[in-house]
């Protein structure tokens, strides 16, 4: 089979131009809007960043940052603490997530905050 009949985009090339060794395995990406949402996603987030609204960050949704409750051996409440990671990944998963900077790119379950009156 000549360079020009192999089927395009079933095998992932190096630098170099060589393909490289992965089996049956293809190594080209099939959604890149989907690429891009991982690449904007940052620990803690409660979904992909970028699924919000268009240019909505987490710095505008009223989940990011909230009161963590710090409670002793016997499950009493002893402090709280604020947090600065997303309460509804808190809410989701049962864990507290690290911080969020407020300019990440929002996740779908984004919700506008609502202006101090
Ligand atoms: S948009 Fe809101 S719910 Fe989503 S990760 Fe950011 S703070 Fe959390």
């Amino acid at each position: 089979m000549g360079d020009s009949e192999k089927p395009l985009g079933l095998a992932p090339v190096t630098a170099q131009g060589s393909e490289m060794k992965t089996g049956n395995i293809p190594l080209v990406s099939l959604d890149p809007i989907f690429d891009s949402q991982i690449a904007k996603t940052r620990p803690g987030q409660a979904h992909f960043g970028g699924t919000g609204p268009f240019g909505a960050t987490c710095g505008e949704c009223p989940f990011l940052g909230y009161w963590r409750q710090i409670c002793n051996a016997s499950g009493d409440l002893v402090r709280t603490t604020k947090s600065q990671g997303c309460e509804k990944y808190f809410k989701l998963t049962g864990r507290h997530g690290p911080a969020l900077a407020p300019g990440t790119d929002a996740c779908r379950y984004f919700e506008r905050r609502e202006p101090k009156t």
